[in-house]
């Protein structure tokens, strides 16, 4: 039977985090992927590297602080994946919020992405409005630019598992975990491998499934209590035409959820929704309305648009998040990333819960921290604060 100090579930921003920062601290990792790489939500999200300036409205300082601080990391650490874009914010008469409001969110924003020059945000003035890419001016009381980054989630996902691998993980795909079983002092996983059954005995399974994260927790015994969630998913259209100036962040005019228009290769993104996801994440699909509604945010701000129709855009996908369960709009839910182990001492299972692409790589340090009980003492390999991201 094959042995390893961690077996990681899922090949998505986290799984291959997880391997990544595992095999930097000098282990043996082999990671599981029953598809391919960011198969899952990891190429289906706004493709943004950002601290979330909406966190701020629900008091999330610590996660935008957190997030403001990889950003950074990651703007050094891979240039050609992660660039930094001007951000625009317009401001209409009828925007719920007001222009001292978001001045003031962007003002936090600055100061706990630890003002530097990606910190500073200005108005732009009205002569410019012109050249904001066909902007509705209609109303439009102000246009506030801020600075944050976009990356390629897919392309993202790829390089960290070729660092991965470079520091020795090995990657099993496809490759899906049916069981698991949780020993004294290891784990045995069960694993088809391109339709063979295999085994591997770990010191600790990191489950990293993402939206399947309590499916995976199904499969291992003895049962490990996982904390309540829900799935919500998230549409993006893909629009033929482009902006060129940077990234929209309007209001939706229906119900005020923020909506971003970005550039994505030669097109147009437009995204994200928040709908209640029930049933297997694998079958996923952008839902009528959700089409509709994007559909009518862009005619709303960029009237040239305006006879644009679902039956006019070149594409559309959705993405499942996994948020803590409650009460209220999925949107003011917290964004933190929960890792749930089935003990306090020398875990042997770790899931990870939520989570954001921006936040992988501190995810992923937090992750060795709490299992490096359970690990036999090896030499560092490498550091993912500063080890080099770098595309196919
Ligand atoms: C619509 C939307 C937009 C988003 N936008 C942003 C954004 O702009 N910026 C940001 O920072 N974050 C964003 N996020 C959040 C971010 O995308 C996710 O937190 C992140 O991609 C989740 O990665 P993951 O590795 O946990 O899950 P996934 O990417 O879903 O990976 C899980 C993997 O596990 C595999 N798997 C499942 N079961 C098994 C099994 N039994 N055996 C083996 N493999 C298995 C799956 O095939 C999958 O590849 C967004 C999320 C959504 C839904």
């Amino acid at each position: 039977m094959k042995r390893v100090d961690v077996v990681v579930v899922g090949g998505g921003i986290h799984g291959v985090g997880v391997a990544q920062a595992v095999a930097g601290a000098g282990h043996s990792v082999l990671l599981l992927e029953k598809k391919k790489l960011a198969a899952g939500t990891s190429s289906r999200s706004s493709k943004l590297i950002h601290g979330g300036l909406r966190y701020l409205e629900s008091g999330q300082f610590h996660l935008v602080r957190e997030s403001l601080r990889e950003r950074r990391i990651l703007l050094s650490i891979a240039p050609e994946l992660v660039e930094l874009k001007p951000f625009f914010l317009p401001l209409y008469r009828t925007t719920r919020r007001q222009p001292w409001q978001l001045r003031l969110g962007l003002s936090i924003y600055a100061l706990l992405g630890g003002l530097g020059p990606e910190s500073r945000f200005a108005s732009v003035p009205k002569s410019e409005w012109d050249s904001l890419d066909g902007l509705q001016t209609r109303g439009l009381r102000t246009v506030l630019r801020y600075f944050d980054a976009q990356t390629d989630d897919l392309a993202l996902t790829r390089a960290v598992m070729r660092s991965a691998e470079y520091l020795g993980a090995e990657r099993a795909s496809p490759a899906e975990l049916f069981a698991a079983e949780v020993r004294a002092d290891s784990v045995i996983a069960q694993y088809t491998h391109d339709g063979a059954p295999q085994e591997c005995e770990a010191q600790v399974l990191v489950n990293a499934a993402g939206p399947w994260v309590k499916r995976v927790m199904d499969r291992i015994t003895p049962r490990i209590e996982s904390p309540s969630i829900e799935l919500v998913q998230g549409s993006h259209i893909l629009v033929r035409d482009t902006v060129r100036q940077g990234i929209y962040y309007v209001e939706s005019p229906r119900d005020g959820r923020a909506i971003f228009v970005m550039p994505w290769r030669s097109n147009m993104l437009v995204g994200t929704t928040e709908t209640r996801f029930r049933g297997d994440p694998d079958g996923v699909q952008p839902l009528a309305a959700e089409k509709h509604y994007l559909v009518n945010v862009l005619r709303h701000y960029f009237p040239r648009h305006a006879q644009l129709t679902v039956g006019d855009l070149l594409d559309s996908f959705a993405g499942v998040r996994v948020l803590p369960a409650g009460r209220g709009h999925a949107f003011h839910r917290s964004r933190e990333t929960l890792l749930i182990c089935d003990r306090d001492d020398h875990p042997r299972v770790l899931g990870i819960y939520g989570g954001k692409l921006t936040g992988y790589r501190a995810t992923a340090e937090q992750v060795v921290q709490r299992i490096s009980g359970s690990l036999p003492t090896r030499k560092p390999r490498g550091d993912t604060r500063t080890l080099r991201l770098t595309p196919d």
